[in-house]
């Protein structure tokens, strides 16, 4: 059997199409969504992050800004930038680019963000709202992975589900939404003595990681949803012997699509659903700032 492939860069792009007619029609009736990233520093890999994120947002028709503090800045001075953006009615969404320098205790940070306008949904208050099932904003992976399962058609209810990884962010949010969807939930990490023996029984398995292809096929049962949430850069002879950079997930794919019913790829999967939960957020965010007015 070959599982059918969850492609998320094709649900994502049907999600940024709905995105764009959302974010036209709230332009037209509210004025503009306006999203502003915080970037502390000049990490290259966040400025490059900074300029995809404008390039979809003005392909969707947000506005986007990025404020830029100096690498020194000092906790009050980003908290107070945090403050001025909660409290300006144009900004709607607010991103603090990761990682933060050393000084700086990204967790306060987080929860300097107004819970309405906190798009990425890592405002610790947003995270544990999850557990009662009504987050303002969810955390951006975790509502791909659950959109990615939700697309693959599987009955949650009763089923078996695995989550292999439980981060704040990620696994657990996931792990939260299984049990509201009355899926039977076990969460496994560091420290579970028998990994395969519970991967084996899961009709949902969702792995959330960060170990390249920690998952074989063998781990898998037969016809099982599997989410790979894994970004994983690795060094690897290609067909010819030279060694090349290749992203890999936590799930061996090559093996595992043998066995799977459904499967994202890595990338191609959760990766792109992210983004495209990022942009459903900043909508959404503005609907809830509206509800509240
Ligand atoms: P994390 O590092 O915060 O947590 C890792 C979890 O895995 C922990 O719960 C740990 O106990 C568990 N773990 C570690 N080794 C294990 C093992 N051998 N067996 C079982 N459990 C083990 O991870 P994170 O921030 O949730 O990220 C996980 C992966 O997902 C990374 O590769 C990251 O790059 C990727 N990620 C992808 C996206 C995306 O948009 N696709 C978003 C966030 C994270």
């Amino acid at each position: 059997m070959t599982a059918r492939i969850l492609d998320g860069k094709e649900y994502a792009s049907e999600i940024r199409l709905q995105v764009t007619r959302d974010v036209a029609w709230f332009t037209t009736h509210h004025g503009p969504i306006k999203l502003c990233a915080v970037l502390v520093g000049s990490d290259a890999a966040g400025r490059l992050y900074a300029e995809s994120q404008r390039k979809l947002c003005v392909k969707t028709g947000v506005k986007y800004e990025l404020v830029e503090l100096p690498e020194d800045a000092a906790q009050d001075a980003v908290l107070a930038t945090l403050d001025r953006l909660n409290a300006d009615p144009e900004v709607t969404g607010i991103i603090v680019q990761l990682p933060l320098p050393a000084h700086l205790d990204a967790a306060l940070v987080q929860w300097r963000i107004d819970p309405y306008k906190d798009v990425e949904g890592v405002n610790p208050a947003n995270i544990g709202l999850v557990f009662y099932n009504e987050p303002i904003l969810a955390p951006c992976t975790a509502l791909a992975v659950t959109e990615l399962i939700r697309r693959s058609g599987v009955e949650l209810r009763g089923a078996d589900a695995v989550v292999v990884g439980q981060s704040r962010i990620v696994g657990k949010p996931v792990t939260m939404f299984l049990l509201h969807n009355e899926a039977t939930v076990t969460g496994c990490h560091i420290a579970t003595r028998d990994l395969a023996h519970h991967t084996r029984q899961a009709d949902v398995l969702v792995v959330a990681v960060g170990k390249p292809r920690l998952i074989a096929a063998d781990l898998i049962k037969p016809g099982a949803v599997v989410i790979d949430v894994g970004i994983n850069r690795v060094r690897e002879p290609d067909e010819n012997g030279k060694l090349v950079r290749r992203t890999v997930g936590d799930v061996d794919f090559a093996g595992a699509v043998e066995v799977a019913g459904a499967i994202t790829p890595v990338p191609g999967g959760v990766g792109p659903m992210t983004v495209a939960m990022l942009l459903r957020n900043t909508v959404e965010a503005t609907r809830k700032q509206l509800g509240r007015r």
